[in-house]
Parts: structure tokens; sequence; C-alpha cells
């Protein structure tokens, strides 16, 4: 099978010169396997800390052994009752066209809920972290105002809706003019282009009553802005810091503790494994508002195996709104 390789650790921004493509043959699958067929594959910021050998939450990818992540597929062949021939699954799959997986691996997903690549974005592991990172962390109430930085990406654009749920006013900043406009016709009450705007005078005037709740998926200078305009008991979620995943140097910036120590703040990062347990409760309540029609979903799909490495590298220069997948079969 075809397969993608970590040719190369990056050093600051990854490239195509980081991935190798390779054939490979594939083990005849025992008893408890599956043979799947990749049919999306899932390109996510995380991956880019994997690609260097910092100690983290996940092991580094190893150089020279394919690259994996999220992918559902479809099951070709089976040595395993629970997953007949047909059956469609997710789970944390190598970048090939086709793998051996143990069954117990795997999750199946049904076909006619909503289109199956939504098991990677809304009712996956970007919706998942929305979901836990909104609700449980910063926990918005009537008539709060809610950030949320890189709002029109996967899990932003979730979380900016979400809060709308809750009855809050949602502010989001993202990276282009028509991700603003896109962000306003999602519902959201004020957007801004982190690009072209002088964010901290656009946020404080987005935010007249102060800020309640952030959603940080960027850090950096959006953050700093923030900050700035917290209010007693603020909550703040640090989901991710993707405007310093490529840095070569620690960034310096403000030192914002006597901030949050004067309004009380609470800051928690999380990954949405810790919410393991909980994960069906996250992708029942979100399917349930999909299907009433109170979330929508956005997803930029790009064509093809030999696209993946190009539809991750472009989730550094915002190519994608919101779920970033590649359509492989
Ligand atoms: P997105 O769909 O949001 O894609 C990445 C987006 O980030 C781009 O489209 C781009 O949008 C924006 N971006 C890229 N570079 C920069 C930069 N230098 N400054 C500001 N924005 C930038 O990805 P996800 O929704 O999958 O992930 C969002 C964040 O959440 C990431 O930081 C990710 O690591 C984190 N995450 C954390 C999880 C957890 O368990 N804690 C789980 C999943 C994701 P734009 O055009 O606006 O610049």
């Amino acid at each position: 099978t075809n397969t993608i390789l970590l040719a190369s650790r990056p050093q600051g921004e990854p490239t195509e010169a980081q991935f190798k493509f390779e054939t490979r043959e594939l083990p005849a699958i025992k008893s408890g396997e599956v043979l799947l067929k990749t049919r999306y594959v899932s390109v996510d910021p995380y991956m880019r800390g994997r690609m260097s050998s910092a100690k983290s939450y996940v092991a580094p990818f190893e150089v020279g052994e394919p690259i994996a992540g999220g992918v559902v597929a479809e099951v070709v062949q089976s040595q395993a009752d629970q997953l007949p021939v047909g059956s469609l699954v997710v789970g944390s799959l190598p970048w090939q066209e086709y793998s051996v997986a143990p069954a117990k691996s795997l999750q199946q997903v049904p076909a006619d809920q909503a289109p199956i690549s939504y098991y990677l974005g809304l009712l996956g592991m970007t919706g998942l972290t929305a979901y836990f990172g909104l609700l449980d962390i910063c926990d918005p109430k009537e008539g709060e105002t809610v950030v949320v930085s890189g709002a029109a990406g996967a899990v932003g654009m979730v979380v900016g809706q979400l809060a709308k749920i809750k009855g809050a006013r949602v502010i989001g900043t993202a990276g282009t003019d028509e991700k603003v406009a896109y962000l306003k016709e999602l519902g959201f009450d004020e957007a801004i282009n982190y690009k072209t705007a002088d964010v901290p005078a656009a946020l404080a005037a987005a935010a007249p009553n102060g800020v309640d709740c952030y959603f940080d998926n960027v850090g950096g200078p959006i953050t700093d802005a923030v900050y700035d305009l917290l209010n007693k008991h603020a909550r703040i979620a640090i989901c991710g810091q993707i405007s310093m995943y490529n840095a070569t140097e620690v960034p310096m910036g403000p030192r914002p503790e006597s901030k949050l120590l004067k309004t009380s703040t609470k800051l928690q990062g999380f990954i949405v494994s810790d919410y393991l347990s909980r994960w069906p409760e996250g992708v029942k309540q979100l399917g349930e508002w999909y299907g009433q029609g109170k979330l929508q979903f956005e997803e930029t799909v790009t064509d093809g195996f030999e696209q993946i490495p190009a539809a991750f590298l472009g989730l550094f220069q915002g190519d994608n709104t919101g779920k970033a997948v590649v359509k492989v079969a």
C-alpha cells in the first residue's frame, strides 16, 4: 500500500521535505483484525508537535515510519465478528491507503447520521474538544461575553456556536475577511480579522462589558490582548497555541499573572483525551444539536492521498475553514 513517512524532523515551519511517499507490503490479517481501506484522513495542528522529538502528551512520530492520526476507513476484509466487511470505523491509523488494525482499537460509526468525515470533526476529536473545553472549563452563562481565537477552524467554529446555544455574546478572531463574514453568518456577534485589525482596540470595542470566557486556540498577541479585558471570575481554557507551534525560540510576551490574580481568573489547559470517559455523552449531545439544526459544520476537503502533506501544511497558512480533511477514497 502507499504510505507517507516522516522523512525528517522540521526546524521551524514544516515543508514538503518532511514527508516521503513509499510503497509497503501489508501483513495478512490475523484473528481479531481487519483490513481497512482509508476513506478520509484528518490533518490536525497537534501533529506538528509529534513531528518534533520533544516530550509531549503523545509520543513523537519516528523518522522513517508512517505518520498516523485520525482516519475514517471501511472494512474490506475481516477476521473480527464485530466488524463485518462494509463497516465504517474511525481510529488512529497510519497515513496509508490500506492498513491492518485490531478491531478493538477502532470505533464503528454509523453511515447514515452525518457525512462520515464528520467523525473526524464535529462528531469526533475536534467537536469534543470544543464541547468539553467550552462547557466544562469555561462554562459560559447567559449574557456573558465569550472570546474564541482561531474561531473559523474546526474547534473554534463549534466553540462559538455552543457559546451562542448557552446564550452568550460571542466574539471570534480569524485570519481573513471571508472567515470573518462566515463567522457572522454562523451567528457570532462580532468577528475580527487579526491580520488587518488593531486587535487590542477591536477586541475592546467588541467587548464593551469585558470578557468572561476565553477559549484559546492560538496564543500570542491575540491572547495578550484578551487578558487586558478579563472580568472578575473569568475562565480561560487553553486549548491550543498554534501561533507558536513553529517557533524556534521561546516567545516572550507580557507576563499576565497579575491580571489573572486581580480578576480571580481560572486558567486551565486541557487535552480532549482527559475527557475520554465522557466522549459518548459529547458525541450524543453534538449529534442532537446538529440534527436539530442548532449546530452547523463546515469542512475544507482536499482530494487525493498525495495531497495529505499539502493539506497539513495549509493549516499553518490558514487555508482551511472548518475542519481540514483529505478524501482518499
Ligand atoms: P483549525 O481548523 O483551527 O486550523 C488551524 C487554523 O489556525 C488555521 O486555519 C489558521 O486560521 C489558524 N492559524 C494558523 N497559524 C496561525 C497563527 N500563527 N496565528 C493565529 N492563527 C493561526 O485547527 P483545529 O480546530 O483542529 O485546532 C485549533 C487549535 O486547537 C490548535 O491550536 C490545536 O492544536 C488545538 N487543539 C487542541 C486539542 C486539545 O485536546 N487540547 C484538540 C484539538 C485541537 P486563520 O486563517 O484564522 O489564521
